[in-house]
């Protein structure tokens, strides 16, 4: 049997507003990610301005590189700087073709527009529909989203040539626009297309599963792995890295489909020595499983309502709990109560409080979360105040010292502190991390 060789690609992300910095790239990181889903090796990620010359020694690198498959992000719009469907052409050795039936359903695309935008000039418009309908001869048309059709763009015998040894043609070449909303779609169906599928036909199929840990450091996952080892789970048959996000620890795990047991062994290794830990073995995210909660799901319970009163996160906390779809059904709002007057005032704290523990202290917390629940009419109230500094520290109360509570009718209210590092950005959002997973203990246990 010949020996399978892993299909290679990289990817050129276009357009001198990423190269700059001002738009963040959106498109390589998650193709990147899409490429490791269909066990393709992604060598290299380049990015360029909207120059051709660029675009094009890109392309040129890469293919030299021996690389299976190029995709392209950006640089495919209608005006004379979008150029790079014609880069790639030149550089796979194809003709650039009108193609009429194209021609014809961007105009069809148009049509509304133009009916919207009355002054429009036409004859602009039909000049720069007609561009886009000029492709390489024998590319795949992947159908537009916006007005911007895709394509797949296999070499021909005058294109480049990889140089290593192995006797492929050059790279065939995806070109995808540059929108993300309308890129994303487009790779989809670029990966159903019979040029895609040929090019990286020796990839290996892969599944992919997290476990998500909260409350744990990283280095204790990778004595939980060396342990895995040792107590004989073959993790050579598995591929796991493991990240830090928002505050959880992160473990992804890629294997073959052959080696699903040896998966299942990890996961249940990991569950034994983490068991209070480990909160998602299915991909969840703590706000799902927040959501999920609150909704009653899974328990047959009814609905369950929740209100924040925030000091230190001013909001971002009930911001977070409102970005699913209808959370309206168990949301009933937050109040933001940044000074101490607005404590007193608006969540109901007693100015005692404040002035006996301090505006940052266990009491005011749990005072919060009571002023939450009573004046939003919550079944679930949350209090949040902490120091996200840089300045305002003293040696009790250091940057990054976080009282949360989060109080029910049903169950012993919940209040702890925690210490938590970074910039003030991050120590805001971390706290909006702990008070999710500090609601989902006390909805798991009420
Ligand atoms: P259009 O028809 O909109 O011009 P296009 O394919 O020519 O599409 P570009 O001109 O390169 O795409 O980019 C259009 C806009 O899409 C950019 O201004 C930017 O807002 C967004 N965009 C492009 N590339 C990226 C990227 N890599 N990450 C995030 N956003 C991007
Ligand atoms: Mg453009």
């Amino acid at each position: 049997m010949a020996e399978r060789r892993t299909p290679r690609a990289g990817i050129v992300v276009t357009g001198t507003e990423v190269l700059t910095g001002r738009v963040k790239d959106r498109n390589g990181p998650w193709l990147a990610e899409r490429l490791w889903e269909l066990g393709v090796d992604l060598a290299y990620t380049t990015i360029v301005g909207d120059r051709p010359g660029d675009i094009e020694a890109a392309l040129r690198f890469m293919a030299g590189e021996g690389l299976n498959v190029i995709l392209t992000s950006g640089g495919l719009g209608p005006t004379a700087d979008d150029l790079t469907a014609e880069v790639v052409s030149r550089a796979q050795g194809r003709e650039m073709v009108l193609d009429e039936a194209l021609e014809e359903r961007i105009a069809e695309i148009l049509r509304p527009l133009a009916k919207r935008w009355p002054n429009l000039d036409m004859d602009a418009i039909r000049q720069s529909n007609r561009k886009q309908a000029v492709i390489p001869e024998g590319a795949t048309v992947l159908e537009p989203v916006g007005t911007a059709p895709g394509l797949v763009v296999p070499p021909a015998e005058t294109g480049y040539q990889s140089t290593d040894s192995h006797p492929t043609l050059g790279p065939t070449v995806v070109v995808l626009p540059g929108p993300p909303r309308e890129l994303q779609p487009m790779w989809s169906e670029a990966v159903k297309t019979q040029a895609l599928r040929m090019a990286i036909k020796d990839a290996t199929e892969y599944r992919q599963e997290m476990l998500r840990l909260y409350g744990i450091p990283e280095s204790e996952i990778a004595e939980t792995l060396r342990a895995a080892e040792r107590g004989g789970v073959e993790l050579s048959r598995l591929e796991i890295t493991t990240c830090l996000k928002r505050g959880e620890v992160e473990v992804v795990t890629r294997y073959e489909p052959g080696e699903q047991e040896v998966y299942e062994a990890f996961k249940a290794f990991v569950r034994s020595r983490h068991a209070d830990t480990l909160f998602s073995d299915d991909g969840s995210t703590v706000d799902e499983q927040v959501a999920a909660l609150l909704r009653g799901q899974g328990r047959g319970a009814p609905t369950r309502t929740v209100a924040t009163a925030e000091s230190c996160t001013g909001g971002l906390l009930v911001a977070r709990l409102t970005e699913p779809p209808g959370a309206s059904d168990y949301v009933k709002g937050g109040i933001v109560v940044y000074g101490n007057e607005a404590k007193v005032a608006q969540a109901g704290v007693r100015p005692e409080l404040i002035e006996q523990h301090g505006a940052v202290s266990a009491e005011v917390a749990r005072a919060l979360a009571e002023g939450a629940r009573t004046k939003l009419g919550a079944d679930v109230g949350v209090g949040v105040t902490g120091l996200a500094g840089p300045g305002g520290a003293t040696v009790q109360k250091p940057v990054g010292l976080v009282w949360l509570s989060v109080v029910t009718a049903a169950s012993e209210p919940l209040t702890r502190s925690v210490n938590l590092p970074g910039t003030r950005a991050d120590i805001r959002d971390r706290t909006t991390t702990v008070a999710m997973h500090q609601i989902r203990h006390t909805l798991l246990h009420s």
